[in-house]
C-alpha cells in the first residue's frame, strides 16, 4: 500500500539533496570546527556557508545574526527567557492563546514564577484583535511573542503590523515571532518588511531538513542574554559543539525552500484549496477551522460534527494516509487542543477535527485519493456515532443547520 503523507506540519521528509549535502560531514569531515588544525577548517567553512543560506531565506544580509539551535523549541525558550534575563525590571510578557506549546507552556511556567503574562484571545476564525493587542502593551512589557503562522489551523498573524505597533509604542519592547510553520512557506524579509522583528525562531524539520536543528535570528543590538552557557560557540550566544552535518543540511534545505517558495504558493496552495473545496462540498456538517482568515498555503484543518478525530485518523491510517487531529489522544490528553478551544469550535465538532498539511512532495493523485475516501469514512463513523443519532432524531437548537430528523 502506498503511503500518502499529509502531515507536513508535524515533520517533513528529508530532501535527497539535503542528505547528499550532509553526507561528507557525517563521514570524512568529522572534525570539531573549533580545532586549530587544517582539516577542521573545512567544518568551520561549512557552518559559515550554511549560516549564509539560512540568512538568505530570512532576508537577512548579515548572517552573524543567525544562531543555530537544536530545534525551534529551544529557540523559543531562548528568546523568551533570554529577553527576561536581559530586562529584569520588566516583568510582563504578551503572547497569544494559540501558540505552540514551546511558547504557551513556557509562558504558563513563567507566570507561575511571578511574571505577568497576557494571553491574547482569538476570534472564531483564529484572528487576533489589533485593538486588544495595542491595549495589552505596557511600560513594563519585556517581550511580545506572537507566532507567524499557527501549526494547527495555518492561520497567519500580521506580524509586520504587530511588530511596528510594538515599536511605535515602546522601542525597548522586544518583538519575538515563532516562524516555524511559515519559514519556507511564506516569504520572509527581516531586513525590510520585518525589520521591527527582533527575534525569530524556526526549525529544520518543517522544511525538509532533519529533526534536531533549528535557528534563532537575533537582531544586532537586541537585549537577549544567552540561555545555554559553557562554551564560546555561536559567538558566545549558544554554547555546545556545533552539529556540523545537521547545520549543513539545514542550510541546503533553506536554499531549496527559497527555490520552491513559488511552488508552495501556487501548486501546493491549489492542491490544498481543491482538497478543502471537495471535502466541504461532499460532507455535510463539516467546518474549516480558520477558513475565514489568511492562512498558510499548505494547511487545512476541518472539523466533522458528531464524530471523533481519532476514529477518522485510524481509518485514514488503515488506508495509508497520514494526517493528524487537534483533539484528544494525539496530545496524550482527553481535552481538545488549546488552539481549537481558543477558536471556540463547537462541542459537537471540536473532537472531530483533522489536519491535512501538504508539501512539495504531494501530488494531485494524493489529493484525489483523500477526496475519494474521506467522505465514506465520515459516513461510516457517523452511522455508529451516538451523537449523530441523537442529533438527527432530536436536534438541539444550536445544532448545525440542515440537520433534520431522519
Ligand atoms: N513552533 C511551532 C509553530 C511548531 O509547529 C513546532 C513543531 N510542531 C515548534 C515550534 C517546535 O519545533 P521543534 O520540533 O523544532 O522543537
Amino acid at each position: 500500500m502506498r503511503t500518502i503523507y499529509a502531515d507536513n506540519n508535524a515533520t517533513t521528509a528529508v530532501a535527497p539533496e539535503v542528505v547528499q549535502a550532509m553526507m561528507p560531514y557525517l563521514t570524512e569531515v568529522y572534525f570539531n570546527p573549533s580545532s586549530m588544525y587544517e582539516p577542521a577548517k573545512r567544518a568551520g567553512a561549512a557552518i559559515r556557508n550554511a549560516r549564509s543560506q539560512v540568512a538568505n531565506l530570512l532576508g537577512v544580509s548579515d548572517p552573524g545574526q543567525v544562531v543555530f539551535t537544536s530545534c525551534a523549541t529551544e529557540a523559543n525558550n531562548a528568546a523568551i527567557l533570554g529577553t527576561l534575563k536581559a530586562n529584569p525590571k520588566r516583568r510582563h510578557v504578551i503572547t497569544t492563546a494559540v501558540e505552540h506549546p514551546s511558547v504557551y507552556e513556557l509562558c504558563k511556567e513563567i507566570a507561575r514564577d511571578g511574571i505577568e503574562v497576557t494571553f491574547l484571545p482569538v476570534d472564531t476564525e483564529g484572528r487576533l484583535s489589533i485593538r486588544d493587542f495595542v491595549r495589552a502593551l505596557r511600560p513594563d512589557t519585556a517581550v511580545v511573542s506572537v507566532m507567524h503562522a499557527n501549526n494547527e489551523t495555518g492561520v497567519v498573524f500580521p506580524i509586520e503590523q504587530l511588530a511596528r505597533l510594538t515599536k511605535e509604542t515602546d522601542p525597548a519592547i522586544v518583538f519575538h515571532t515563532d516562524a516555524t510553520q511559515s519559514a519556507g512557506k511564506l516569504p520572509l524579509d527581516l531586513d525590510r518588511t520585518l525589520r521591527q522583528v527582533d527575534l525569530l525562531s524556526f526549525s529544520g524539520h518543517k522544511l525538509h531538513a532533519p529533526k534536531g536543528i533549528g535557528a534563532l535570528f537575533i537582531r544586532k543590538g537586541t537585549r537577549c542574554r544567552p540561555y545555554l552557557l559553557g562554551g564560546h560557540q555561536e559567538n558566545g550566544r549558544r554554547a555546545g559543539t556545533e552539529n556540523v552535518p545537521f547545520i549543513v543540511g539545514f542550510g541546503r534545505a533553506c536554499e531549496l525552500a527559497e527555490e520552491f517558495l513559488d511552488d508552495e504558493n501556487t501548486r501546493v496552495l491549489g492542491m490544498r484549496n481543491r482538497l478543502e473545496k471537495e471535502l466541504v462540498g461532499r460532507i455535510p456538517h463539516l467546518q474549516v477551522n480558520g477558513g475565514g482568515a489568511p492562512r498558510l498555503p499548505n494547511t487545512t484543518n476541518v472539523s466533522c460534527h458528531y464524530i471523533e478525530g481519532e476514529g477518522i485518523l485510524f481509518e485514514l491510517d488503515s488506508l495509508g494516509i497520514c494526517a493528524s487531529s487537534g483533539s484528544a489522544c494525539t496530545s496524550g490528553s482527553l481535552e481538545p487542543s488549546h488552539v481549537l478551544q481558543a477558536l471556540k469550535v463547537p462541542f459537537t465538532a471540536v473532537h472531530g477535527s483533522v489536519r491535512f498539511s501538504l508539501s512539495r512532495y504531494n501530488t494531485d493523485e494524493d489529493v484525489d485519493h483523500i477526496i475519494a475516501v474521506f467522505p465514506q469514512i465520515v459516513r461510516n463513523l457517523r452511522k455508529v456515532s451516538p451523537y449523530w443519532d441523537s442529533e438527527r432524531n432530536c436536534p438541539r437548537p444550536d445544532a448545525p443547520r440542515g440537520l433534520q430528523p431522519a
